[in-house]
């Protein structure tokens, strides 16, 4: 049964013993006969308690705690003397820990990079909305009411019925609803690149419901298809590297008058369409005959240059307009089975990029 007594000299006694010690071991072998969990004399004197009568318990059990304090305050004191610690001993040379690290998503950087390109010849990035007009959408790039895109098959439609003279308000199925509206901003001559989100009511493997386009607006005086081929082919020279060549075929666009579209040659099989010797001259999957489709463009139609209160006599311009994922999609030389997995965050497949 412990007393105060007892608890006085068991606090001398270790005190004697941590003032002797000279190192840590010395100190830790103290702190373990005294306040060690299992049997540390204190310990064992603490669980006596329960003998002592009750009105004598609460002192001693005071004085207990007291002795536990101080015991532990000296030991600390002892070991900063020893400059010793007992927190772990830390290897500083070690490899630490590296916490791990994201990156922007694949789309994100091809964004990035889209932009990056046509900025240096002279294109302004410009932002236009992802809920529009059918008027923006439609009307102004010469689409008349009875296009199949108009259908609400193809386009996510806000309102059931006209609100006005622009019509229903739509999610943006191209980024096209940014050509009218920058032309009724600007002065001319302008060179814009508008970046956005597309929605269009499809889904399957080769088709994701929000995907992204990158569309591109010039006109001046005097702009001839010829600019359009030579930016086309710095872009794709620039994106994809610079031995690629780009091939043009007539095209039909509403919007566009003439209309091409532009196929580049294929980077794995260089163009050939036949994979190298040692595979035995097969025909290259990634491509058609050495060709890849990248997107449509041409000369922008009359019409929608009127429709952004532009003089067609005085003005002509080009544009473009191509997917996103589809070109990085080819930048990476992947054939993925299935395009939803650009959006389904598995970062087994993201890390990879
Ligand atoms: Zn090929």
């Amino acid at each position: 049964m412990p007393s105060i007594d007892e608890l006085n000299s068991l606090l001398q006694e270790a005190k004697t013993k941590l003032a002797a010690a000279t190192d840590e071991a010395g100190l830790r072998q103290v702190e373990i006969e005294y306040l060690g969990r299992q049997d540390g004399k204190l310990t064992q004197l603490l669980r006596g308690l329960a003998d002592v009568p009750l009105e004598q318990r609460k002192i001693i059990g005071q004085r207990a705690n007291e002795v536990k304090s101080a015991l532990m305050a000296f030991l600390a004191s002892r070991r900063q003397a020893l400059g010793s610690s007992n927190v772990p001993l830390v290897d500083l040379t070690q490899p630490g820990t590296v916490p791990s690290e994201g990156h922007r998503h694949l789309v994100t950087q091809a964004i990035e990079e889209i932009a990056e390109i046509f900025t240096r010849i002279g294109f302004q990035r410009s932002y236009h909305p992802e809920v529009d007009w059918e008027h923006y959408a439609f009307a102004a790039l010469n689409m008349p009411e009875n296009h199949p895109a108009r259908d609400e098959w193809e386009t996510f439609f806000i309102d059931t019925e006209p609100l006005g003279k622009l019509g229903r308000r739509v999610l943006t199925p191209h980024t096209s609803n940014g050509q009218v509206r920058e032309m009724e901003q600007q002065k001319q001559p302008m060179r814009m690149v508008n970046i956005g989100t597309c929605y269009r009511r499809q889904i399957d493997v080769s088709h994701t419901p929000m995907f992204h386009q990158f569309e591109g607006l010039l006109i001046d005086e005097g702009v001839t298809m010829s600019n359009l081929i030579g930016t086309l082919d710095y872009f794709v020279k620039a994106f994809y590297g610079p031995e690629r060549k780009i091939r043009v075929r007539p095209f039909h666009f509403q919007f566009t008058e003439p209309s091409i579209e532009i196929d580049v040659s294929c980077g794995v099989c260089h163009g050939t369409g036949l994979l190298r010797q040692g595979f035995g001259g097969q025909a290259c999957r990634m491509c058609k005959q050495g060709w890849v489709e990248l997107g449509g463009a041409g000369m922008v139609h009359p019409n929608v240059l009127k429709a952004g209160k532009i003089d067609p006599k005085k003005y002509s311009g080009f544009a473009f307009g191509w997917g996103v994922e589809r070109c990085f999609l080819m930048k990476a030389g992947l054939e993925i089975p299935d395009i939803r997995m650009l959006y389904s965050n598995d970062l087994r497949f993201l890390q990879q990029f």
